[in-house]
């Protein structure tokens, strides 16, 4: 499930924290619900500062505010940010000292923000144990949002009959949060008959979000059902429901560029081509395969290649990385990344030796030297 704006999380609580400051000073890059940037192509400063150090500088401050202001809004909030990078085993290291070595009593938000880290960290035991404490312990109910997320966890595991049997037995009626979520995990694990289960109840619940279309036309694909995928299209078009082309964004010479799906009017768009040519040459060399199965026409394997060659995320980084010669990109994305952009952004870091971060509107990925924080559980 999407990770909830840090602000949504915290405002209605009380006590004003240094690292909530801090992270909120750089929530439009901090909250993947936030897909937009403030300024489009023109200069600005600031939003950007925030970059894969903020989550080392942010446990920093927040270990400065021991006996000072530090509440429960502080430990939520440092919890959140560890799971949204990836961290779940620092998330739960985190919990640890809170409960066992400060006594701090945690509350709803906690466990959700316990839940995610786990679910986006691939820890499925202690999700479930921590799901068990929060019941047991501190004879907290679990509310919707923790039933969310623990639907998340357990389909992304690939125990999708378990999650359903899950579903069907929690205290109230599934919403679209918890079918998406099992929607995810089929796509993720190739099970049809879940997803259009899953997909049924979305169509009902929300019938004009077109990621779930996407989502089940891209199963169909993925399985060469060529007929399913354009049935589901055409049910698209018939209801009126568009899809926001991927748009992705970087940051250079502190100047936004946007970059949107297929776009070959960018004024570099020679020098682009050019990078993006000698990194696909130099990554197949490494042993990436084109995932062509991300491409949901049907249509040859070269053709299909050209598709993803145009994924707004590689035409940001590719000017990225002719434009700065910096050790670190930062890319925003407006949608899900896709898994071939995924494996792709792996190899380029570990060719070009470059830290890549990305934030798509789902959670922060950081490539290094090869390898996702997310470990390729998205
Ligand atoms: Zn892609
Ligand atoms: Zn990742």
């Amino acid at each position: 499930m999407p990770y909830r704006s840090l602000n949504a999380w915290s405002l209605h609580e009380e006590g004003v924290v240094v690292v909530y400051g801090l992270l909120c000073s750089y929530d439009w890059w901090l909250d993947p619900g936030h897909v937009t940037p403030p300024s489009g192509d023109t200069p600005h400063g600031g939003f950007w500062g925030c970059n894969s150090g903020a989550i080392y500088k942010s446990r920093q401050v927040f270990d400065l505010s021991i006996g000072q202001r530090r509440d429960i809004v502080s430990w939520n909030v440092m919890i959140a940010a560890y799971g949204m990078h990836g961290f779940g085993t620092e998330a739960l290291k985190l919990f640890k000292h809170m409960t066992v070595d400060e006594g701090t009593r945690p509350n709803h938000v906690t466990f959700t923000n316990l839940l995610s880290a786990c679910s986006h960290s691939g820890l499925i035991t202690e999700g479930c144990d921590l799901f068990d404490l929060m019941k047991q312990e501190y004879a907290l109910e679990p509310d919707m949002e923790q039933y969310a997320c623990m639907v998340d966890l357990m389909a992304r595991s690939g125990q999708l009959s378990e999650t359903l049997e899950f579903i069907e037995k929690m205290p109230f009626e599934a919403n679209a949060a918890i079918w998406g979520s099992l929607l995810g995990a089929c796509r993720i694990h190739l099970n049809l008959e879940m997803a259009e289960h899953a997909a049924r109840f979305l169509f009902e619940l929300e019938p004009e979000s077109s990621g779930n279309y996407i989502l089940l036309a891209n199963i169909y694909s993925s399985l060469g059902r060529w007929e399913d995928a354009s049935r589901i299209r055409c049910l698209m078009k018939e209801r009126g429901v568009t899809k926001s082309p991927g748009c992705s964004w970087i940051e250079v010479g502190r100047k936004v560029y946007s970059f949107v799906v297929g776009d070959t009017s960018h004024p570099f768009m020679d020098q682009i081509s050019a990078k993006m040519q000698s990194l696909y040459t130099k990554i197949k060399e490494k042993g990436y395969v084109p995932d062509t199965k991300f491409v949901l026409q049907n249509m040859e394997e070269a053709e299909k290649e050209m598709i993803l060659y145009g994924h707004s995320e590689k035409l940001a980084l590719a000017f990225g990385l002719i434009s700065t010669s910096g050790s670190s990109l930062r890319i925003i994305k407006n949608l899900r990344v896709c898994g071939d952009c995924h494996s792709a952004m792996k190899y380029i870091s570990a060719v070009e030796k470059k830290e890549i971060i990305m934030r798509d509107n789902y959670r922060f990925h950081h490539f290094v030297d090869g390898v996702c924080s997310c470990g390729d559980y998205w």
